[in-house]
C-alpha cells in the first residue's frame, strides 16, 4: 500500500485550484465574501469554502455558482472562500502543506478564541468571516477527505439538529453525529448551530477525497441540492445541473470516542480505510509505545482512520456505529 506523504511527487490530482481572483470584489466589504440579497423576505443561507486551503472542491462549487450568476430567489445567499491565504500557498507538489497557515481554521470558532488575545493568519480571517456566519440560519460548509476513494459523508454536529437539513437534501449517504473536537469549536458547533433551541442550522459536507474528480462533483450536487431545498434557486434549474445519484438510503452514523496519538510512535494493526466496520468487540486496533487500543463495541465504524504520522494528542480515528 503506498501512502501518500507531505513530499510525495506521485499524488494523482484530478482537480486543479480554480482562479478566484475574479471573485475577489464581492459586495460584502470583506475580500472573497460574496452576498447576494434578493430583497424579498427570506433566510440568510450560506456556503463556505476553503476553511481548509488544500480542500478543492468546495471552492470549486463556489467557483461554478458563482459562474452561474447564481440570485436568491428570497433571504439572502452568502458565498464565503474562507481560507484564501492557505488557498494561494497551494503547490501540486506537497498539496497537503496548505491545510491551513498558523492553525486550523475549524477549530477557532468558541467567542473566547474568537475575541481573545490570539493573533494568528486564521483568527483574523475568523473575525473576518464571523459576522457573515453569524446572520445565517443556515450554512453549508464544503470539505474533503485525506484517504483515496473515501465515500462521501455529512456532518451534521454534536446533536440531532441538522439531521433533519441532511435528510431533505438526501445526498450524501452516511450522515455523522458525533462529538465535536478537542482541539477547539468547528465552525458548524459554533452558537445558534449547536443550540437545540435555536432554529438555525449547519452541515459539513466531506465530499469526498481531496484532489479527487468526484469530490467536485459532489460539491456542486450538495450544494445545488441545498439551495433547491432553501427555496434559494428555480428548483427545474437546480434539477438540470445535478451530477450525483441520489442514494438508495441514507444511514445514520453515531460517533463517540476517538482515538488520540499519544506520540508519533502510533501505529494501525491491521489494514484500515473510512468507514470499516469491525465486528467483533475488543479487536486490537492499534498500538502506541505498548499502548493497546481495542474497539469497544461490536460492528465499530472506523471515521476518517489518518494514514499520516501523528503527533501527541493528535486524533487518529475516530469510532462509531451505525443506528438502526
Ligand atoms: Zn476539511
Amino acid at each position: 500500500m503506498s501512502l501518500p506523504t507531505p513530499h510525495d511527487h506521485t499524488i494523482d490530482l484530478q482537480l486543479a485550484p480554480p482562479d478566484l481572483r475574479p471573485w475577489r470584489e464581492g459586495g460584502s466589504g470583506v475580500d472573497h465574501v460574496h452576498v447576494r440579497a434578493s430583497g424579498r423576505p427570506g433566510p440568510t443561507v450560506m456556503l463556505q469554502a476553503l476553511t481548509h486551503g488544500n480542500e478543492l472542491c468546495g471552492a470549486i462549487a463556489l467557483d461554478w455558482l458563482l459562474r452561474q450568476d447564481v440570485r436568491p430567489l428570497h433571504g439572502r445567499l452568502v458565498l464565503a472562500f474562507a481560507n484564501m491565504a492557505a488557498f494561494n500557498r497551494f503547490d501540486a507538489r506537497s498539496p497537503f502543506e496548505s491545510r491551513c497557515v498558523d492553525e486550523d481554521l475549524n477549530r477557532v470558532w468558541e467567542d473566547a478564541v474568537l475575541h481573545g488575545p490570539g493573533d494568528t493568519l486564521e483568527l483574523r480571517r475568523a473575525r473576518e468571516l464571523r459576522p457573515f456566519i453569524d446572520s445565517a440560519d443556515v450554512l453549508l460548509d464544503l470539505h474533503s477527505m485525506q484517504e483515496a476513494g473515501a465515500p462521501p459523508l455529512a456532518i451534521c454536529g454534536m446533536t440531532d439538529k441538522s439531521l433533519s437539513l441532511a435528510r431533505a437534501l438526501g445526498q450524501p449517504e452516511t450522515l455523522l453525529v458525533d462529538t465535536g473536537h478537542a482541539g477547539g469549536l468547528r465552525l458548524i458547533d459554533r452558537g445558534g448551530f449547536a443550540d437545540p433551541a435555536s432554529p438555525r442550522q449547519a452541515l459539513l459536507i466531506e465530499c469526498g477525497a481531496h484532489w479527487e474528480a468526484v469530490s467536485a462533483e459532489m460539491a456542486i450536487d450538495v450544494s445545488l441540492r441545498f439551495l433547491r431545498h432553501l427555496g434559494m434557486v428555480d428548483a427545474a434549474w437546480a434539477d438540470a445541473h445535478l451530477r450525483c445519484p441520489l442514494p438508495p438510503r441514507q444511514r445514520l452514523l453515531r460517533v463517540g470516542e476517538g482515538i488520540a496519538a499519544r506520540s508519533q510512535a502510533f501505529q494501525f494493526l491491521m489494514p484500515t480505510h473510512h468507514l470499516m466496520v469491525i465486528p467483533r468487540a475488543g479487536t486490537l486496533l492499534a498500538e502506541d509505545q505498548g499502548h493497546r487500543f481495542v474497539t469497544p463495541h461490536d460492528d465499530c465504524v472506523l471515521v476518517m482512520p489518518s494514514h499520516r504520522a501523528g503527533q501527541a494528542g493528535q486524533t487518529m480515528v475516530r469510532l462509531g456505529r451505525y443506528e438502526a
